[in-house]
């Protein structure tokens, strides 16, 4: 078994990989858990040339200037960002008055989705965080399934260093449009 899996405490690879590339369950570099700098990083250690890869291996910190090659699977980010879009733009479209039969279905997908999410470290804090009682779904109507999306993705952007979004505005950059 791999030292550092989905199975282990902590997310990053041993040594010989560098900073930032996360493993799989196979024991493999998972894509989607690494960003396309330390990906790459990896890729140049793997030519065998440590001169040229101590002078050029990227931090390993959130680089999203950088995108994966157009064709390639996305790293981390990529499909962050397009995830984030699809959830978010599913509460834009949330019925006013949803159903109490679509109110369940949305409860249990929002419980899948965060078992099936490519990214396993993202995955698994995904969980923890919804299962703590006071973040369960919000689904009762299209404003509180909008807000209460924003405040978990304000929650990864916290743990990642990143601004909180002000979730008076969700409907604004999901929804309408910015008011001029
Ligand atoms: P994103 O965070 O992807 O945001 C896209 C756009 O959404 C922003 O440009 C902004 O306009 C808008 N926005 C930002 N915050 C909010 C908000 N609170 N409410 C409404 N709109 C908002 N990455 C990791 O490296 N580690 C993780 O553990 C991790 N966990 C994740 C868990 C989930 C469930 C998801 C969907 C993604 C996760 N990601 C994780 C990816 C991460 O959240 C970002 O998507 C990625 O870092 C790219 O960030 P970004 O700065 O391009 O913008």
């Amino acid at each position: 078994a791999p030292q550092h899996s989905r199975d282990d405490t902590q997310a990053e690879a041993p040594k010989k990989f560098p900073k930032g590339v996360v493993l799989g369950a196979d024991g493999k570099p998972c894509r989607s858990c690494t960003s396309v700098a330390s990906w790459a990083a990896m890729i140049k250690q793997q030519t065998k040339n440590p001169s040229t890869i101590a002078k050029s291996t990227p931090p390993a910190v959130s680089t999203s200037s950088i995108e994966p090659p157009d064709g390639c699977p996305p790293d981390v980010e990529q499909l962050g960002r397009s995830s984030w879009t699809l959830l978010h733009s599913i509460t834009a479209t949330y019925p006013v008055r949803p159903s109490q039969e679509l109110q369940h279905e949305t409860a249990k997908f929002l419980s899948t989705f965060s078992k099936l999410y490519p990214c396993w470290t993202c995955a698994e804090d995904f969980q923890r965080w919804l299962a703590v009682d006071t973040n369960a779904p919000r689904v009762s109507s299209r404003d509180e399934f909008g807000r209460w999306m924003c405040e978990a993705h304000n929650e990864v952007n916290v743990k990642l260093g990143k601004e909180k979004f002000d979730c008076n505005r969700w409907e604004e950059r999901w929804r309408t449009g910015w008011k001029d």
